[in-house]
């Protein structure tokens, strides 16, 4: 059985478990697995998703077996279909490749990633080189990049910095991808100013809140855990930077693992704390799987480890939303015309 308490970690021999908070989905997952859900409702099976719709494998299974279909490319949708764009973003010209095939298209972009879309847009209007830090082939660089390519140049962290080239020292920005490690961001923003003092930094930052919000927890409990189990799938960018976070907090070990039977039990050796948080893309019950694995193995003591507390939401994308207010319109209006004395 697992026992939870709220109560703060305190330093003991007894095995137990560290749970963060707050962990797993963010308001931007939330919002596209639930387009994808509620597209399937409205306009029936097939619907295709382009990409994973977010980056962890239970999910992206469970919308196949209610009719899903991902591909890699908007060419693989066939033409007229409905296709729903991933909480990652897509560059401008996969909008014009849909539009050519015509497909209706939602777009479930995260309002968060929009943001540094916009930010984009609006600093190469004004001609400025852009630094954007990310990751090399990460979907969501990909779509940012696309928006402005002649702009903007890519830091894949501070090791890079060396390689970039601008046009006008004097006008240069820095953008950044929104699920990076916020230190090892900071370091690669430190060396660009050493290379370039008149860097700008965005007006706000572009790591999100819940990429925040899930490092400050992993790191208060990372820094009593002996080893930390992190839900996520390997190409989760969020996920994989909570395992570096919780090693460099101090944790002695730490494994990413999709399911609870991905677990080593030699990683338990000598191990009487083990903390355990899950990343933005990762349902609640995948960490419940995992904590019923430890509760079976003496760490049936949950302590929740709370570094914030969120609230944010975000609307349904907004072609979901019209079609899903037209529906109601129209049974509103078929109920009416069958009410008696009609
Ligand atoms: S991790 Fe942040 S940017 Fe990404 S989908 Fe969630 S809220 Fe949006």
């Amino acid at each position: 059985m697992v026992c939870m308490t709220a109560t703060p970690a305190a330093t003991s021999t007894a095995r137990r478990v560290l749970l963060a908070a707050p962990r797993g989905y963010c308001a931007g997952v939330d919002r596209a697995v639930i387009a994808v859900e509620k597209a399937l409702e409205q306009y029936g099976a097939p619907v295709f998703v382009r990409k994973e719709i977010v980056h962890n494998k239970y999910v992206v299974q469970t919308l196949e077996k209610k009719g899903a279909i991902f591909v890699d490319e908007t060419e693989e949708v066939p033409e007229g279909s409905i296709v729903i764009f991933s909480a990652h973003g897509v560059a401008p010209v996969v909008h014009e490749e849909a539009a050519e095939r015509r497909l209706a298209t939602i777009d479930a972009t995260c309002p968060l990633v929009t943001k540094v879309h916009k930010e984009a847009v609006r600093f190469a209007k004004d001609d400025y080189d852009i630094l954007l830090i990310g990751h090399e082939g990460h979907e969501e660089v990909i779509g940012t990049s696309g928006e402005a390519p002649d702009h903007i140049t890519l830091v894949d962290g501070p090791e890079d910095v060396q390689n970039v080239q601008v046009r006008d020292e004097s006008k240069v920005v820095w953008l950044s991808q929104t699920t990076l490690s916020v230190d090892e961001t900071m370091e690669t923003v430190d060396a660009l100013k050493d290379r370039f003092p008149q860097l700008i930094s965005p007006p706000s930052d572009d790591i999100c809140y819940a990429t925040q919000n899930r490092q400050i927890a992993v790191k208060q409990m990372g820094a009593q855990a002996d080893l930390v189990i992190v839900v996520g799938s390997r190409n989760s960018s969020n996920s994989v930077r909570l395992v570096e976070v919780a090693l460099g907090a101090g944790a002695r070990d730490a494994h990413l693992v999709d399911f609870a039977d991905e677990i080593d039990e030699s990683w338990l050796a000598g191990v009487t704390t083990v903390g355990v948080t899950s990343g933005a893309s990762v349902p609640e019950i995948l960490v419940q799987g995992v904590l019923e694995w430890l509760a079976e193995r003496g760490y049936g003591d949950v302590e929740v480890v709370t570094a914030a507390e969120e609230s944010i939401t975000f609307s349904l994308p907004k072609e979901l939303r019209r079609d899903l207010r037209a529906e109601a319109e129209r049974l509103n209006a078929g109920a009416e015309d069958s009410a008696p004395g009609k």
